[in-house]
């Protein structure tokens, strides 16, 4: 047989669409040609392949081999495809059979002393082999990030001659040792957090605001003085969202899997962003376009800390995204599209020195420094977040003698009973509702009416500014387990404008 055929996955975006590896063994000089739209990178991996096969004891053939790599629109980049190619080189020059091939997939960077390297995406392509009756080996390294997944066959291995001997004892020929299934483990997605509410004394009115900001998914701007404690306030959120269902935890990982960053399976993401950060790397972008923060934070919280000091074409990349709750990243080959359904957390200085307003008196900004500062945010983005709350600094003394706060887990109870209730009646959280929702979930009666038409007039408020107030007074009644959305509820939401 001078022919092979091997199954193995690329990745875009998320996805790990199947690719078929063909290798044909010809007469004439030697020589290795690879077609099909291969990237730099993987047009590099003849070179390991070559010396992986050699240094695992096989025979590299000393004649024309051609590559292909189909489909040939699709494009295909990293070192994944190492394996594959290795395995469909050895099967066209007879030292595998060819005949079990069928029942398998395989990715994998090779060494060049043959050890299998982990790749990015692992869990996009376990996703995608399953269902599809093949079995999927892997390097062992991936297997943690895989085995996530229910129903899939994955064989971790640690080097090509592993592979080689399992690929054998299946078939029967010689006599080599077969590789261990790995085993789904199902983790709790309840995962524990190390930074806790409790930490965060006094400060109730924005706790509060923190707490109704978990239930409806709202987006939150924290305005104080350096020292209030707003990056402590903001690192708690997770803490107190309801717990990742495991499509949601999974989804995570995906992105995480092939960002190649280390992800703790089932935990709501946290990412702090500061105002030097390029507008690629908030949204993500590149040659090979990788997940940008906005979509590390999927399921969880993007922190804009100082955001007054962010780029404004930085800020921008968002404004689409937080509609969609996806970002489309566009490049020659390929359009990719990567989730990002985060919940937005900002954090300001009331002005530039940091203390306008403070009992201290210290702050020295004229009105018109207090006012240039606070408009360089944009007014579309400003519009976007729900709920503005000013953190006061605590007086030393206060801070020493306040109790301890209510815990993450008392809060976060509370949290996930009127999380359920959105849930329930409408399938989403609040903070998603579009305006037809609101006129069907949240019906008003005549004082209810009143009051807003006297808050619009005093507030000049958008109409985008109005349904969020609705939105956020949805959530504060769901927290009193009301079914209606009393006057009181909107009193609180207005106070958060
Ligand atoms: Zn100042």
């Amino acid at each position: 047989m001078s022919f092979a055929q091997v199954h193995t996955r690329s990745i875009v975006g998320l996805n790990a669409p199947p690719v078929t590896v063909e290798v044909h063994i010809s007469q004439g000089l030697p020589a290795l040609t690879m077609v099909g739209l291969p990237e730099a990178s993987v047009r590099e991996s003849k070179d390991r392949v070559r010396s992986a096969i050699i240094n695992s004891g096989f025979d590299f053939p000393n004649r024309r081999i051609t590559i292909n790599l189909a489909p040939a629109d699709l494009p295909k980049d990293g070192a994944r495809l190492d394996l594959p190619i290795a395995i469909g080189i050895l099967s066209a020059s007879g030292q595998i059979d060819e005949r079990v091939l069928g029942d398998f997939e395989f990715v994998g960077e090779l060494a060049l002393n043959g050890d299998l390297r982990g790749i990015t995406g692992a869990l996009s392509v376990a996703r995608a082999v399953k269902g599809c009756a093949r079995t999927l080996i892997m390097p062992k390294i991936n297997g943690a990030e895989a085995v996530k997944v229910a129903d899939v066959g994955i064989l971790g291995a640690d080097n090509l001659t592993q592979v080689c001997h399992h690929l054998n004892a299946v078939s029967g020929v010689g006599g080599g040792e077969k590789l261990t299934p790995m085993i789904f483990t199902h983790e709790s997605t309840n995962p524990v957090y190390t930074l806790d509410l409790s930490d965060v004394k006094g400060q109730y009115h924005a706790r509060r605001a923190l707490e109704i900001c978990a239930t409806g998914g709202h987006s939150i701007l924290f305005k104080g003085s350096p020292g209030s404690g707003k990056t402590l306030m903001a690192s708690r959120l997770p803490s107190i969202l309801p717990p990742l269902t495991d499509d949601e935890a999974l989804e995570v990982a995906s992105v995480y899997s092939v960002a190649g960053v280390p992800y703790e399976f089932g935990v709501r993401p946290f990412r702090p962003c500061h105002h030097t950060m390029s507008a690629v790397a908030l949204s993500g972008g590149g040659s090979r376009p990788k997940p940008g923060e906005i979509s590390l934070a999927h399921h969880g919280v993007l922190f804009l800390d100082e955001l007054p000091e962010f780029d404004r074409k930085t800020l921008e990349v968002m404004r689409q995204p937080l509609e969609s709750k996806e970002i489309i990243i566009s490049r020659a080959s390929a359009q990719v599209a990567y989730p990002a359904n985060f919940q937005l957390v900002g954090a300001m200085n009331p002005c530039p020195c940091g203390y306008h307003g403070d009992p201290s008196n210290r702050c020295r900004c004229t009105s018109e420094q207090v006012r240039r500062y606070q408009d360089k945010i944009s007014g579309p983005l400003l519009d976007r977040i729900d709920i503005h709350i000013h953190v006061p600094a605590m007086p030393i003394d206060d801070l020493q003698n306040a109790p301890l706060g209510e815990s993450s887990a008392v809060v976060r109870e509370r949290v996930i009973k009127a999380y359920a209730i959105a849930l329930n009646r409408q399938g989403k959280p609040n903070s998603q509702l579009t305006p037809s929702q609101i006129d069907t979930y949240i019906p008003l009666g005549i004082a209810q009416k009143q009051f807003l038409a006297t808050a619009q007039s005093r507030l000049n408020l958008s109409a985008r500014s109005y349904h969020r107030l609705l939105r956020v007074a949805r959530t504060i009644a769901d927290l009193a387990m009301s079914e209606q959305v009393e006057v009181a509820h909107l009193a609180e939401a207005v106070s958060y404008r």
